[in-house]
């Protein structure tokens, strides 16, 4: 619909999109790419002003079951993976 957001807008990305990049992650653990569980929500406020993450991902990994949770900040880019 409208292409003309400006780019500061905070939904530059979706969270659809945030979803898919954190999918095409590798988990820290194991190097496999099988996530049995994503959570994909907005970054909390403290995390939005000291980290720039706009999204907060928790994934469950459905080889060796480990957690690992990303945050992706508004251009879609990884800011830190845990
Ligand atoms: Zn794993």
């Amino acid at each position: 619909m409208a292409d003309d957001l400006p780019r500061s807008n905070v939904s530059a990305i979706t969270r659809e999109r945030a979803e898919r990049i954190a999918r095409a992650h590798a988990c820290e653990n194991c190097g496999e790419y099988s996530y049995k569980r994503v959570i994909v929500k907005p970054a909390t406020d403290q995390n939005r002003t000291e980290l720039n993450e706009v999204w907060h991902a928790i994934m469950v990994c459905g080889v060796c079951g480990m957690q690992t949770e990303l945050g992706i900040d508004a251009e879609g880019d990884v800011v830190y993976a845990t």
